[in-house]
C-alpha cells in the first residue's frame, strides 16, 4: 500500500467524488487526514438510558430492539425516507432515516441495537431521526461520535474509518525509534490510532491519547527547535556600534525606562555574530515603534539594511510615517513598498533596495516576494507578530544571511504563555506606559442609555472629534446582534443622518477597507462602524469615542484591544461597552473594563476565567494547529517533549539519521498543516 498521506480519500472504497467533496470541508483530504480526524467525545454503550427518560433534544444513547420497518418512501427528487420501530420494551420509539436506505435495511427485526442521536417529541410519541447506530452484539464498549457536516453521517464515517484501519498493515511503520517509545512507555502508533477511534475501554484510550499528544507536541518541538536552530546559525551583520547618544536626543521626548531597557535587550544581541530573535511585547501605546527605530538605527550605522514588515498597507504607511519622522535626523534613507503601488514604482524601490541606496525599508508581504532582493540585509522587524507564521518570518529572514529578527506584539500574553507560544524568541516587555497618558474613561451601560450615548458621541463630533461604533457580526445573524451593515445603514438614514458615517467589515476587500480607513484618518468620517477588523494598531488621534455594541460578545482582551484604538492623541477618551447581558460572567467581564485599563492584567483576568482558547484556539500565535494536544493541560507532556526533542537534536540537527526519517515527515506534516508553517 502506498504511503498514506498520498491516497486521497476519493479513491477509498464507498467514498467517489461526491463524498469525497464532504471530506474536504472537513478537512479530510487523504487516508492520513482521515485516521487523524480524531472523534469529539465518545458515547459509553455500558450505560444507555431507558427511552422513557432521556432528555429531550440533547444527543443521547438508548438500546432498543427493532420491532417493525416501513418500506422506503420517497418524498421527492433524490429524497427518501425509511421509518423503523424500536422499543426498549417499556417505551416505544419512532427513528427516521433520511437517505440511508443501506442502513435502514440492514437493520433486523427482532434484533438490540443502540441508537445515538436527538430525541424529539412528547411523552406520547417520542422519536429521533438519522441517528448513529450500532449493532449491540459488537464488542466495543465506547462509540466514537465525531464532528461531521451535512450529507456525512457518523455512521458513514465510522465504516470509512474501520475500512482504512484495516488496511494497515505491516508496511505501517512507527515514527518513533522503538526505543524511544520504550523509554517512555508509549503504545505503538498503530494500536493508539486503531484505540483512538474505536477504543476499548478508558484505559486504552488513555494510552493512546498519551501516545497521540506526544507525537505531536514533540513535532511541535522539533519544528520550532529546527526553526530557531536555522535562525542560530551565524550571522555576519555584526553590529559593534550600539551607541544611540545622539538618536536619544534628537527625539521629541524622552524614552521611558522601559523602552530603553528593550533597546538595550536588541542592542546587545545585535553585537553577537549569533542573530538576534526577539520578540517585544508592550501594551497598545506602550511605544514599540520606538524600539523597532532604534534597532534600525544600530543596524545603519554599522552598514546593514533593515525591513519592516507590517499586516496590512495602512500599517506599514503609518510606520513609514512614524519611523520617518523619528529618524529624520539620522540621515537614513528610508523607504515603503506595498503591493498597490504602480509597478514602475515598485521596480524603483526593488532597484534602491537591490543596490543598497536604502537603509531601511518598511512594507507588507510585498518584502517577502522573490523578486525583493536585499543588498545588506541585515535586521527584519515585523509588528503585530500573531498576524504572521513562524514560517513568513523565517522566509524573510531567508532574504539575508540571518538578519537580525525583532518581532513586536501587543497580544498582552502572559510570560509563561509567551513562552510556550514565542518558544523560539527572547522576550523584552514593555510594562511601562509613556508619561501623561491619559487614562480612557470606560463605561458600562445597557441599552436602555444607548440614546444618551449617541447624544455623548455627538457633542464629541461636534467638537470636531470622530467616534468608533463596533458590532459584533457583518450580516444580521442571531436577532439580538447588531449586524453592522444594518447598523450602519439606521445609523447613516436615522440616528446620524447629519453627519458622516462609514462602514468597515472584514467582508470588504483589502483595497476597500483600505480607502475607508483613510477615509476616516483623513476626518471625511465622523462615525465609524466597524467589526472587529479595526483592532489592529490604526492610528487615529482624533477619535475619541469606542462605543461596543453587543460588549458581552468580545473577550476581554478584544475589548482591551479595541479601546486601544481611542486615546492616541491628546483628547480625553472614553470607551462605551453597551450591553444587556444579566450572565456574571459577562458582568465581571465588563466590571474589569471599566475597573482596569493595564493590558497584562486584563490578560491574566481572562486567562483565568475563559481558558486558555482564545490564546491557543485561534490562529493567533502563528504555530500549527494542533488536533489533539492542549497546551495548557498538557504541561508534562510539552515538558517531556521539550527535554526529547532537545536530545534528538543534539544528536542529529536535520533529523536525517534513517530512523529518524519518521519524526522528520511527521514534523514536516505538523508544520505544513496550516499552510502557512512550512519549516523550508
Ligand atoms: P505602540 O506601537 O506600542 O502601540 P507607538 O509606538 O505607536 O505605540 O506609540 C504610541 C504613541 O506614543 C506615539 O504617538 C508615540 O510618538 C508616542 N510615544 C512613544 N514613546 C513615547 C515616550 N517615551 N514619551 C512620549 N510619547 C511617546
Ligand atoms: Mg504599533
Amino acid at each position: 500500500m502506498k504511503p498514506l498521506q498520498d491516497y486521497e480519500i476519493q479513491y477509498l472504497k464507498g467514498v467517489g467524488p461526491k463524498r469525497a467533496e464532504l471530506y474536504h470541508k472537513i478537512g479530510v483530504h487523504t487516508l492520513y487526514d482521515l485516521l487523524y480526524y480524531f472523534p469529539r467525545s465518545y458515547i459509553d454503550v455500558t450505560s444507555p438510558a431507558p427511552i422513557a427518560s432521556v432528555p429531550l433534544d440533547t444527543p443521547c444513547a438508548v438500546v432498543a430492539t427493532v420491532i417493525a420497518k416501513s418500506g422506503e418512501q420517497r418524498i421527492r427528487k433524490g429524497m427518501s425516507l425509511y421509518k423503523v420501530k424500536v422499543t426498549d420494551y417499556t417505551t416505544e420509539l419512532v427513528i427516521t432515516f433520511f437517505n440511508q436506505k443501506y442502513l435502514a435495511e440492514k437493520l433486523e427485526i427482532g434484533r438490540q441495537y443502540l441508537f445515538y442521536g436527538k430525541v424529539t417529541g412528547n411523552f406520547l410519541k417520542r422519536e429521533m431521526s438519522s441517528p448513529l447506530c450500532e449493532d449491540i452484539s459488537s464488542t466495543e464498549h465506547m462509540l466514537p461520535v465525531y464532528p461531521l457536516t451535512e450529507g456525512l453521517t457518523g455512521n458513514i464515517l465510522k465504516n470509512h474509518m474501520r475500512s482504512v484501519l484495516s488496511e494497515l498493515d505491516d508496511t505501517f511503520t512507527d515514527p518513533l525509534p522503538d526505543s524511544l517509545r520504550k523509554e517512555y512507555g508509549l503504545c505503538h502508533l498503530r494500536f493508539a490510532l486503531e484505540t483512538i477511534h474505536f477504543p476499548k475501554s478508558e484505559y486504552d484510550l488513555s494510552l493512546a491519547r498519551r501516545r497521540l499528544i506526544f507525537d505531536e507536541l514533540l513535532s511541535l518541538q522539533l519544528g520550532l527547535a529546527q526553526l530557531k536552530q536555522r535562525a542560530r546559525k551565524q550571522t555576519k551583520a555584526i553590529m559593534s556600534n550600539t551607541n544611540l547618544a545622539r538618536f536619544y536626543q534628537s527625539l521629541p521626548f524622552s524614552p521611558t525606562g522601559a523602552q530603553r531597557r528593550a533597546i538595550e535587550d536588541a542592542a546587545r544581541d545585535m553585537e553577537h555574530d549569533i542573530p538576534m530573535n526577539r520578540l517585544v511585547q508592550g501594551d497598545v501605546g506602550s511605544g514599540k515603534t520606538l524600539v523597532a527605530a532604534a534597532a534600525c538605527m544600530i543596524a545603519c550605522q554599522n552598514g546593514w539594511q533593515s525591513a519592516f514588515m507590517a499586516p496590512t498597507e495602512i500599517l506599514a504607511e503609518q510606520h513609514f510615517r512614524s519611523l520617518s519622522s523619528l529618524l529624520k535626523d539620522s540621515g537614513m534613507r528610508i523607504g515603503l513598498l506595498t503591493g498597490s503601488m504602480t509597478a514602475a514604482q515598485k521596480r524603483e524601490v526593488t532597484r534602491q533596495i537591490s543596490e543598497g541606496e536604502l537603509d531601511l525599508v518598511i512594507g507588507t508581504h510585498a518584502l517577502i516576494q522573490e523578486k525583493v532582493q536585499f543588498s545588506a540585509l541585515g535586521l527584519v522587524v515585523t509588528d503585530e507578530q500573531h498576524r504572521f507564521g513562524v514560517q513568513q518570518r523565517s522566509m524573510l529572514a531567508g532574504k539575508g544571511e540571518h538578519p537580525h529578527m525583532l518581532v513586536m506584539s501587543a497580544t498582552p500574553i502572559p510570560r509563561t504563555l509567551a513562552l510556550i507560544i514565542y518558544g523560539d524568541l527572547d522576550v523584552s516587555v514593555i510594562d511601562e506606559l509613556p508619561p501623561g497618558r491619559q487614562v480612557i474613561h470606560t463605561y458600562a451601560i445597557d441599552s436602555s442609555k444607548r440614546m444618551r450615548a449617541f447624544g455623548f458621541v455627538k457633542k464629541h463630533i461636534d467638537e470636531g472629534r470622530q467616534a468608533y461604533i463596533v458590532c459584533p457580526l457583518v450580516e444580521q445573524g442571531e436577532s439580538d446582534l447588531k449586524s453592522a451593515t444594518q447598523y450602519e445603514r439606521l445609523l447613516r438614514e436615522k440616528y446620524f443622518s447629519e453627519y458622516h458615517v462609514g462602514l468597515l467589515h472584514g467582508k470588504m476587500k483589502a483595497s476597500e477597507k483600505d480607502r475607508v480607513m483613510r477615509a476616516f484618518q483623513h476626518g471625511e468620517i465622523d462615525v465609524l462602524v466597524s467589526t472587529t477588523v479595526i483592532e489592529v494598531g490604526v492610528d487615529v488621534p482624533n477619535a475619541v469615542i469606542m462605543l461596543i455594541e453587543n460588549a458581552e460578545r468580545f473577550g476581554l482582551s478584544q475589548l482591551h484591544q479595541l479601546r486601544g484604538r481611542v486615546g492616541r492623541g491628546s483628547f480625553q477618551s472614553y470607551c462605551i461597552l453597551v450591553s444587556d447581558a444579566k450572565n456574571q460572567e459577562a458582568l465581571g467581564r465588563l466590571g474589569i473594563m471599566c475597573k482596569t485599563t493595564d493590558g497584562f492584567a486584563i490578560a491574566e483576568f481572562d486567562l483565568k476565567q475563559r481558558g486558555p482558547g482564545d490564546f491557543f484556539g485561534h490562529k493567533q500565535h502563528g504555530l500549527p494547529e494542533l488536533k489533539i494536544a492542549d497546551m495548557m493541560n498538557d504541561t508534562e507532556l510539552i515538558h517531556l517533549t521539550k527535554t526529547v526533542s532537545e536530545r534528538l537534536l543534539a544528536q542529529d540537527p536535520e533529523l536525517s539519521f534513517p530512523e529518524h526519517h519518521g519524526l522528520y515527515e511527521m514534523t514536516q506534516r505538523l508544520f505544513s498543516r496550516t499552510g502557512d508553517a512550512g519549516l523550508n
